[in-house]
């Protein structure tokens, strides 16, 4: 059995039979049936299905959310939000797939030559708990547009809202086995991947989980796209709006309750502002109120398991020994981290060099340009920056010096259904979202007439 726990109360909320070695087969089985037809429906046929998934999402958005704060700690308006926008990104790929695929003509010596864009089989997606209906929606809404089948591996932790996700595509109305969850843990993984039937795969998670599926598809000859998670910077100029920009970093660091790859994790602020900042900063965050994750006022709920939570005591814990200063919080209850911001932070330090996966800031300040840049391109992750200036030129002159996926002037990272995601070194590679996450999962075939 795959049993979800309230990391709230440590309340059961599902339990649910693991697929064994014969279930999983029937499920490929199935899978790989439903493909030699479904590579064939029409564009519109897709957009059709994917747009009654999106209303579906939204008429029963309460009861998917409510899962999904029961299994993972989410603030329930957090949790309302994501289901909404998963939405969105069903309505832009089932608006715009017919365009993103459209076979690109290419004048060559041929009487005709172009690409075309088609699918390619099964694909798996190995997905984390902590946007447990975004991550797999971003993946699923291109694949399917595509003509792809998808079959879910979802972490352990939240199989209920994994079994929701399969009952929403069959609701909306898409042919059996197009979507299908398998309820599994991690180590009938590889297995799956080495399965003829299945042509490529695609994880979120954490960077030994990517590692070994990405190691597996590489021996496999099969494409894999990986979104590691990061240590984002935000870094914050001395000519910034002050008073906009903490409520954006307050939001950057601690909405998903910091459990979020894109989350700003490493403040970096010019010296001179440093003081300043830090007060209004410090006061935004000890606004934030945790409490009842059920409870629409809270906004600071627990981490997803006990396990991550005691991660991050220790992260913590020895950044202070190596010199860093706790301005606020730093208290650790079972599952609950207090909102906590940590001072004096070198880039030696554990928190600055490791993802930290939960309410918890570094702070770190630099004299001029050439520092902030040096520093935020000292993390091994390169998922995204935050830059906070009032001089849009500088802003855009700095961008190219970034080793980041993305670069947001005046703005916290976030994921939107028409902006490609993704990043680079150990936050991993390949894109989601945008013409370019849709066109990860196909065949661009090459079509030359003579
Ligand atoms: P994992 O990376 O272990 O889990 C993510 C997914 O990968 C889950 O479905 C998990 O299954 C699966 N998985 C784990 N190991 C393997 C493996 N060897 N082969 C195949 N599948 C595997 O994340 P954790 O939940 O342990 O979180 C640890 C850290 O990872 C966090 O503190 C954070 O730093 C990072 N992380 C980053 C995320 C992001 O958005 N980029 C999201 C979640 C975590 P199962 O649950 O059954 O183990």
């Amino acid at each position: 059995m795959i049993v979800s726990r309230n990391p709230y109360n440590g309340q059961e909320v599902a339990s649910i039979k693991e697929f064994s070695k014969k279930d999983i087969d029937s499920a490929l089985e199935a899978a790989n049936e439903r493909y030699q037809s479904w590579k064939h429906t029409s564009l519109s046929e897709r957009a059709k299905l994917m747009m009654a998934a999106a209303k579906e999402l939204k008429k029963n958005k309460q009861e998917y959310a409510e899962t999904i704060t029961l299994e993972m700690g989410k603030p329930i308006t957090q949790s309302i939000a994501e289901v909404e926008k998963c939405a969105w990104v069903c309505e832009y790929y089932a608006e715009n797939a017919e365009q993103f695929l459209a076979k690109e003509m290419i004048n060559t010596d041929a009487r005709k030559s172009y690409t075309s864009f088609e699918p390619i089989g099964i694909v798996l997606a190995v997905m984390p708990w902590n946007y447990p209906f975004w991550q797999v929606f971003r993946f699923a809404a291109p694949a399917l547009m595509a003509g792809n089948i998808g079959v879910l591996k979802h972490a352990s932790n939240v199989m209920q809202s994994a079994n929701n996700i399969q009952k929403i595509f069959e609701r909306a109305g898409f042919p059996k086995a197009c979507f299908q969850n398998l309820p599994i843990g991690s180590k009938q993984v590889e297995d799956i991947i080495r399965d003829p039937r299945i042509k490529a795969v695609t994880l979120t998670g954490s960077k030994p989980a990517g590692s070994a599926v990405a190691s597996v598809a590489a021996e496999e000859i099969k494409k894999s796209v990986l979104e590691l998670g990061g240590s984002n910077a935000l870094v914050v100029f001395k000519d910034a709006n002050i008073k906009k920009t903490v409520d954006i970093c307050v939001q950057a660091r601690f909405q998903n309750t910091g459990q979020s790859c894109i989350a700003g994790k490493r403040l970096l602020l010019h010296d001179s502002i440093a003081e300043e900042f830090l007060e209004l900063f410090s006061k935004k965050v000890r606004e934030l109120k945790s409490g009842d994750p059920m409870d629409k006022e809270t906004y600071i709920g627990v981490l997803a398991r006990e396990d991550l939570a005691e991660d991050l005591e220790k992260q913590v814990e020895a950044s202070v020994k190596q010199g860093a200063k706790i301005h606020l919080g730093g208290v650790r209850n079972g599952t609950y981290y207090e909102p906590t911001i940590i001072t004096g932070v070198t880039k030696e330090m554990t928190v600055f060099k490791e993802e930290t996966f939960g309410p918890v800031i570094s702070v770190t300040t630099f004299k001029d340009e050439k520092e902030a840049v040096e520093l935020v391109n000292f993390s091994d992750f390169g998922l995204g920056v935050s830059v906070f200036t009032e001089d849009l030129e500088f802003a855009e002159k700095i961008c190219p010096e970034f080793d980041d996926g993305a670069v947001f002037i005046n703005e916290l990272v976030k994921s939107d259904p028409r902006l490609p995601f993704g990043g680079t070194k150990i936050s991993g590679y390949g894109r989601e979202l945008s013409i370019h996450g849709i066109r990860e999962f196909v065949n661009k075939k090459t079509v030359y007439i003579s």
